[in-house]
């Protein structure tokens, strides 16, 4: 077989073989095919799309492309959740011990943010003394023994995907729906789990910009689950504005503490409930509405705050912060962010509002950057929110003045006043399953 075949094959739209996957993902990642012909076989992919199968099969060969997780030594069946990434999407720290706390063991692997979306394992490093490099035995004694553990990504997991989404990144071919779709599964599977809930994000602040696009993504991953002997669904979820109010990593996880303590933001905790009540359905082989009627339950009498604690305890994080939130935001600035005009806000640029947090110090622009704990956005109005001039907006949490005011001009820009009364966006747009 000869990669130039396969790059030629693709380019004139022609489906590629189970074999000629496998032949390809195998030799890139033992470095027998270069870099550029990998570049020129994704770019031939952008252009001719693959079919349900060839990305069935590109997702195996990538799953299979390093270690592969056996979770068989935790009992029962372990659920695994995903977000395709947002703004002051903070879901995983708090759905994680809402599903522990009702009896399903959480065994998550979480990533670190880059640009204007954050990451889990950055908002858990925000608490002091939290660890997140557990090795596999901690990670699994943990979560036999609490029910959850949430430990940073394996480096020996699915290499294929570290090096084809570099070279994604620089050839401006991450945009294309099997390969976003092949990359987050082929992830998904390797971790281990026996059922997945996907969170897949729709609008400006998401990879996915229209609802058209997020569905067939959905479908697409829901299938591959399917095609694997795995449970999976997926929520299409709202993210022409922010998830909850705050931006950047302390801010998140004191909204998480206040979510679990059941004074969170309306949005962002019905979507914790909501993905939280498919996660137990799926894990305790129950009912939606027996689900329901836990997850409810266990989140109104603490005891997934309570778990929440428990978990921060087990991986070393001082909980004082729990009581004391303003222990997290030591010396950090605070400035507030005016409204320039009376009206409703008709429109948030939601990926502007995440650079705006990054540029703050709370994101990274590369690998390389260090990112401040601390820093970050706290927003007060949404859109549909009815707001008057000089009414406050908001507050940026920094510590450099020089960079507050480069995050005050992106934010207002970021957002338009309507002269009309305008309706707040729906938030769960659709379940694919
Ligand atoms: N997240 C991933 O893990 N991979 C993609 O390609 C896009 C989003």
């Amino acid at each position: 077989m000869r990669m130039v075949d396969l790059i030629q094959k693709k380019r004139e739209g022609g489906e590629l073989s189970q074999n000629e996957i496998e032949y390809l993902i195998g030799e890139f990642v033992r470095g027998h095919i270069p870099d550029y012909q990998m570049a020129a076989f994704l770019m031939a992919v952008y252009f001719q799309h693959m079919t349900e199968a060839e990305t069935f099969f590109l997702t195996r060969a990538m799953e299979y492309s390093g270690q592969v997780m056996d979770l068989s030594t935790i009992k029962g069946i372990k659920v695994d959740k995903h977000s395709t990434g947002g703004v002051g999407d903070k879901t995983t720290v708090i759905l994680a011990p809402i599903v522990a706390a009702c009896g399903v063991k959480v065994a998550k692997l979480s990533g670190r943010g880059l640009g204007h979306t954050g990451g889990t394992i950055d908002k858990l490093e925000a608490i002091p003394g939290f660890c997140t490099s557990l090795d596999f035995d901690q990670w699994v004694k943990q979560v036999n023994e609490i029910g959850i553990a949430v430990a940073g990504g394996n480096e020996q997991l699915v290499p294929a995907d570290k090096k084809i989404y570099a070279l994604r990144d620089v050839t401006a071919t991450v945009e294309e729906v099997s390969l976003i779709a092949s990359s987050i599964m082929s992830k998904k599977l390797a971790s281990g789990a026996d059922a997945f809930v996907l969170d897949v994000k729709v609008g400006s602040g998401a990879f996915m910009k229209t609802l058209p696009e997020a569905r067939t993504l959905a479908a697409l991953m829901v299938k591959i689950a399917a095609r694997s002997g795995k449970k999976a669904c997926a929520f299409l979820t709202n993210m022409d504005m922010p998830l909850g109010k705050s931006v950047g990593n302390a801010l998140e996880i004191i909204e998480c503490v206040e979510t679990l303590k059941g004074e969170g933001p309306r949005d962002l905790t019905d979507i914790c409930l909501s993905l939280a009540i498919k996660m137990v359905e799926y894990g305790a082989a129950i009912s939606e509405q027996e689900a329901k009627n836990r997850v409810l339950e266990r989140f109104e009498n603490l005891d997934a705050l309570n778990k929440f604690a428990e978990f921060v305890r087990a991986q070393g994080g001082d909980t004082a912060f729990i009581e004391e939130p303003g222990l997290l935001l030591a010396d950090v600035k605070v400035l507030p962010w005016f409204a320039r005009a009376d009206g409703w806000i008709g429109r948030m640029e939601t990926e502007e509002i995440g650079k705006a947090a990054m540029v703050l110090g709370a994101g990274r622009e590369t690998k390389e950057s260090v990112i401040d704990p601390a820093v970050g956005l706290v927003l007060e109005k949404k859109t549909g929110d009815a707001v008057e001039r000089n009414e406050i907006l908001g507050y940026l949490y920094y510590r450099e003045e020089k960079r507050a005011e480069e995050a005050l001009e992106i934010l207002n820009r970021a957002i338009d006043y309507d002269t009309e009364p305008v309706e707040a966006p729906r938030l769960i747009l659709d379940i694919v399953a």
